[in-house]
């Protein structure tokens, strides 16, 4: 991986896996995965997008309770912790623009 470039010719990203999606004009690295027995695991894609911002794209899948509903319980659960998520991510930034 390098460092010292953030893109070469090619308009790719120092971090960019450079595969065949790199052709419709956006950049992917390598998927980060995680995963945690029982329970499920997450699928995390650094993306730039055509219009040049970048994106944290996740794929998350979480084992739910067999029964109702407690397996709804965990859905609204899973969401409002998605939503917190979201905004905790949004909120770390070490260099926020001023307006
Ligand atoms: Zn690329």
């Amino acid at each position: 991986m390098t460092h010292h470039h953030d893109r070469d010719r090619g308009g790719h990203t120092g971090w960019c896996a450079r595969d065949h999606q790199c052709g419709l004009g956006q950049h992917r690295a390598t998927p980060v995965r995680l995963a945690i027995p029982g329970l499920g695991g997450a699928v995390l894609t650094r993306i730039r997008t055509t219009d040049g911002t970048e994106h944290a794209e996740i794929r998350l899948s979480i084992r739910l309770h067999p029964h109702e509903p407690t397996a709804r319980d965990q859905l609204a659960t899973l969401l409002a912790n998605l939503r917190t998520l979201l905004h905790l991510t949004h909120h770390h930034r070490p260099h926020r623009r001023v307006a």
